[in-house]
């Protein structure tokens, strides 16, 4: 192994925000850093689809100028503000919201006045209290919050509809998962970033911020990594065509059913930290995109589905809607299913899942009817992992059998932290902290 006060060679493999953070973060000490990514393009779930009109993020949309392990990572890249402005419909009706910001739905023309007097005596002061914790990075205090689910608490402390209303939509549509599926700790978590934060996003994609984020950083893209082994020179990678990467440590920036995968046959199926990587909840998501006939007027960005009227999408966007000025994406309405829909439509192909959800779209987006040129669907099988009640103390769990690992491999991964981009980032930096400290060791 080379000497750590000089320069190791590392690979990480995984190029969503994780391993961006973690290769740039290595980079940054010095290190000669390996990144393999087994997609074309860098991103994970927040990548972006190259079209000829210009990039659209399939996954990951917005992020917010609170994330700020984020905004460090992508201090070089251009990101623009957002307009970000939401409706929640009902009825058919477009009622103006900006979901992520709490204190923002006390505007909300959708919630009456008690349960507004409600949130404001309950959630607020939860949220006010324990700011400082509600973090990626820090959640130290926060056990009775992660005890309950975000479901439960709002329809103890307010009422069923404030739950479908603030709790579901934002959940069930970014997050894969439920509101009796997810901690308190976790929702509070989103309130507070999007708490006086702006919205951000690039005019060029996630996929392109994180290029320019890993400036100095090998990229091997198309490297779909089947194996790796850790032997007493290092730890070697092969990927599906039997190329090899030789380095003197991995960063294993992938889902945690992938590093289950590469750590199984190394250190044993029954050991803690491969069963602890099988025991993480995740959900498959999907984006359905629809390319219209022509452009539409986008004055809105989210329009989310009322949970009691909705079973098949949770929400659509309009990607042209985050601004202000004319977006080349102006004629793109993206679409999200229901957690209820992915678990039934799973196994179906693509015009099933589409014709399954048009329905709703058409009448959550009416100018979608009748006006569809084409229709994708961006498939994140490897899954969204949930922040299910008790997810915090898992997650520190899963952190303290890696630490315990004596060879020299890091995880990285939003699993491991919160699943968003900001925990992705978080995670990647612990993970380039432990390749040092294990450098540091050797
Ligand atoms: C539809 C959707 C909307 C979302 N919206 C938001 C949002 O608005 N804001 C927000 O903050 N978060 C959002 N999220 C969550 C956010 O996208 C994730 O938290 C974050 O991108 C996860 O990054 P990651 O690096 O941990 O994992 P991933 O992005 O999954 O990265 C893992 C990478 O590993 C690669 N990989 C896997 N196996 C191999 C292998 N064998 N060899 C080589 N490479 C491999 C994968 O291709 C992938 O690039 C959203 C997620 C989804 C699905």
């Amino acid at each position: 192994m080379s000497d750590a006060r000089t320069s190791a060679h590392i690979l990480v493999i995984g190029g969503g925000f994780s391993g961006v953070a973690a290769a740039a973060a290595l980079r940054a000490r010095g290190h000669v850093v390996t990144l393999l990514e087994r997609h074309a393009v860098l991103g994970g779930r927040a990548r972006s689809d190259a079209r000829s009109e210009g990039a659209v993020d399939t996954g990951a949309q917005l992020i917010a100028s609170s994330f700020t392990h984020t905004m460090r990572l992508l201090a070089a890249a251009r990101l623009d503000a957002t307009n970000a402005r939401d409706v929640f419909v009902r009825d058919g009706k477009r009622l103006p919201i900006r979901f992520g910001s709490i204190a923002s739905m006390l505007r909300f023309g959708g919630l009456g006045p008690g349960d507004k007097l409600k949130l404001g005596t309950t959630l607020l002061p939860l949220l006010a209290r324990h700011a400082g914790s509600l973090r990626a990075d820090d959640n130290d205090g926060l056990e009775a919050l992660d005890g309950v689910s975000a479901r439960s608490f709002v329809e103890r402390a307010i009422s069923e509809r404030a739950a479908n209303v603030l709790v579901e939509p934002p959940l069930n549509a970014f997050y894969g998962a439920r509101g009796r599926e997810t901690s308190l700790a976790f929702f509070l978590a989103l309130g507070r970033y999007g708490s006086d934060a702006t919205l951000l996003a690039s005019r060029d994609g996630w996929s392109h911020v994180l290029a320019t984020a890993a400036d100095g950083v090998r990229l091997e893209l198309n490297a779909h990594v089947d194996v790796i082994q850790i032997t007493p020179a290092g730890a070697v990678a092969r990927d599906r065509t039997h190329r090899e990467w030789r380095a003197d440590a991995i960063v294993i920036a992938t889902s945690a059913a992938v590093a289950h995968a590469f750590l199984g046959p190394i250190v044993g199926e029954t050991h803690a930290l491969v069963r602890w990587l099988a025991s993480v909840v995740t959900r498959p998501t999907w984006t359905v995109m629809l390319t219209l006939e022509q452009p539409l007027r986008a004055e809105t960005f989210g329009v989310l589905a009322d949970p009691s009227e909705a079973t098949m999408v949770s929400a659509c966007a309009l990607p042209a809607g985050r601004w202000t000025a004319e977006d080349r994406s102006a004629g793109i309405v993206l679409a999200w299913p229901t957690p209820d829909a992915v678990e039934r439509l799973a196994n179906h192909p693509v015009a099933e899942i589409v014709a399954a959800m048009m329905p709703e779209i058409e009448r959550l987006v009416p100018e979608t009817r009748g006006a569809v040129a084409r229709a994708r669907v961006f498939r994140f099988d490897e899954g969204t992992p949930l922040a299910e009640p008790g997810f915090l103390a898992h997650r520190a769990f899963g952190r303290g059998l890696e630490e315990a690992l004596e060879l020299p491999v890091a995880l990285a991964g939003d699993y491991l932290t919160m699943p968003l981009v900001e925990g992705a980032v978080v995670s990647g930096e612990r993970a380039a902290g432990r390749i040092a400290r294990i450098l540091a060791r050797a």
